[in-house]
C-alpha cells in the first residue's frame, strides 16, 4: 500500500535490575513508525483499507471515545488514502472537541457526538448509523478497529524481525494486538499480553476467537490496569517519567506505561527465567500535533 511507513527500529534497554536477573530487553519502536497512524494502527488498518478499496466504499465510518487513538489513526490514514470519513464519538456532553478530535476533523473526519447509552446499545447504534449514512458507499470499522483483518495485519508486525527473542510483550486494549503476534510467532515464543482495561476476562475470549483453542502461546496480565481504563497514578506516571528520563523512550499511560510497568515488575518478582530475551512492543499512542 502507497503509504511511507518508516522501518521499525529496536532499541536495548541497558538497566541494572535486569541486568541482575539475567534478563535482556529491547524494545520495537512502532511509535515512530509514523506521526499519526501510530504503532499498532497501521497494521490494524492496513488490509482494512485495503478492502474498502476493493469493495468500491468511499467512505470509512468508526467508533471510539474522544481521546481514541483508533479514531485519529483512522481520520489520518481516510485522508492518506483518499476516503472520506465519519467518526461516532462516545459522549454527547463535549462543548468544544479535545485537541485530538480537533485534529480528526482537520483530516476531514465528520464528528457525531451520541450519548453514552446510545452508544452502548450497539443495535440502536448501527440503526443510527444507518440513518446517517449511505451503507452502500460506506465501510464500517469495529470500535477499536478490532476484527479478522485487523489480526490479519497484526501478524505482520514481527516480520523482518530478526534478534532472538524468547518472550513478546505487548499492550491490550481489545486484544486484537496479541491475537494476531500470537498466530505469528515461531515455536518456543510466548507473548504476554498487559491488559490497560479493568476485569480483563472478556478479553481471554475475544482473542481466543480469533486465536482459536489449539494455541498456548499466549496470556494475558491483569494486574497492571492501576484503576482502569486512562485512569492512572501517581505512582505509574513516576514510571514513566523516570523511564523516559533514563532511556529516552516516552511512553503513555494508556497502553505503553502501564505494559512497561508491568515488565518491569514482573522481572523483580522473577517471573521470567534467567537468561530470557524479552521484546517489548511499543505500540505508539503519544499524540503530538
Ligand atoms: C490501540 C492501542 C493498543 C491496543 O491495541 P488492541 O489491538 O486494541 O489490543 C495498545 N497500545 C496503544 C498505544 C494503542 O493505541
Amino acid at each position: 500500500m502507497g503509504i511511507v511507513i518508516g522501518e521499525p527500529m529496536i532499541q536495548e534497554i541497558h538497566d541494572d535490575g535486569l541486568k541482575n536477573k539475567k534478563l535482556q530487553l529491547f524494545v520495537l519502536r512502532l511509535d515512530l513508525l509514523h506521526k499519526y497512524i501510530s504503532g499498532n494502527k497501521w497494521y490494524k488498518l492496513k488490509y482494512n483499507l485495503e478492502e474498502a478499496q476493493k469493495l468500491g466504499k468511499m467512505t470509512l465510518l468508526t467508533f471510539g471515545g474522544a481521546y481514541s487513538n483508533h479514531i485519529i489513526a483512522t481520520a489520518a490514514a481516510a485522508k492518506e488514502f483518499g476516503f472520506s470519513s465519519i467518526g461516532i464519538i462516545r459522549g454527547d456532553e463535549l462543548k468544544e472537541p479535545n485537541e485530538r478530535l480537533q485534529f480528526a476533523i482537520e483530516m476531514g473526519m465528520k464528528l457525531h457526538y451520541v450519548s453514552r447509552e446510545l452508544y452502548r446499545d450497539k443495535d440502536r447504534l448501527m440503526n443510527y448509523v444507518t440513518e446517517i449514512v449511505d451503507s452502500n458507499e460506506t465501510y464500517i470499522l469495529p470500535e477499536g478497529g478490532s476484527n479478522q483483518l485487523a489480526v490479519k495485519g497484526c501478524q505482520e508486525i514481527l516480520n523482518g524481525i530478526n534478534i532472538p527473542c524468547d518472550i513478546v510483550c505487548c499492550a491490550c486494549g481489545t486484544g486484537t494486538t496479541l491475537a494476531g503476534i500470537a498466530l505469528s510467532l515461531k515455536r518456543d515464543t510466548a507473548v504476554i499480553g498487559f491488559s490497560s482495561l479493568k476485569g480483563g476476562t472478556f478479553l481471554e475470549k475475544e482473542v481466543q476467537n480469533y486465536v482459536g483453542n489449539g494455541l498456548h502461546n499466549w496470556s494475558i496480565e491483569t494486574n497492571y490496569h492501576f484503576g482502569g481504563y486512562a485512569k492512572s497514578t501517581s505512582e505509574l506516571m513516576d514510571f514513566i517519567k523516570g523511564f523516559n528520563h533514563q532511556h529516552n523512550i516516552e511512553l503513555d499511560y494508556v497502553y505503553t506505561g502501564k505494559m512497561m510497568y508491568g515488565v518491569f515488575d514482573l522481572a523483580s518478582k522473577n517471573r521470567f527465567i534467567p537468561g530470557s530475551r524479552i521484546l517489548v512492543i511499543h505500540t505508539g499512542g503519544l499524540f503530538k500535533e
